[in-house]
């Protein structure tokens, strides 16, 4: 499996505008209390709870050694895709389908499976 990690440039840039939405988000909460609408103000923290997780993710992103992982990218063996099944795609992934007979599965080449152990021609082990 590999990955796709985002850069650090956009992860600093994404934890600094984090911080910002946290001010703002206290802001709200300040200004909707003063103004006597206290069900608003329970927004203005909930708004303030997910820029301080956003800013923590960010700025790990950006400084950390290991940083999260954005996509993964896998094979159909490491994980089948579901929606692919389900729309008429293959239900065995790609790999484990049965190779044509006479035609080595790695390089398509031609060869008698009974005489040969190995692929004459790109050197991999026969089924
Ligand atoms: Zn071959």
């Amino acid at each position: 499996m590999k990955s796709i990690k985002p850069g650090r440039g956009p992860s600093m840039m994404g934890g600094i505008g984090s911080v910002i939405a946290a001010l703002f988000g206290v802001f709200w909460t300040v200004m909707t209390l003063r103004m006597g609408v206290p069900f608003m103000a329970v927004f203005g923290i909930l708004f303030v709870v997910m820029a301080i997780v956003q800013a923590v993710y960010n700025f790990r992103n950006a400084t950390g050694k290991s940083r999260y992982s954005s996509f993964d990218i896998t094979d159909s063996r490491e994980e089948p895709d579901p929606l692919n099944m389900q729309f008429g795609g293959s239900v065995l992934p790609e790999e484990r389908k049965q190779p044509a007979a006479g035609y080595c599965p790695y390089c398509g080449a031609p060869v008698d499976q009974q005489n040969y152990r190995f692929c004459p021609v790109c050197g991999e082990k026969l089924p």
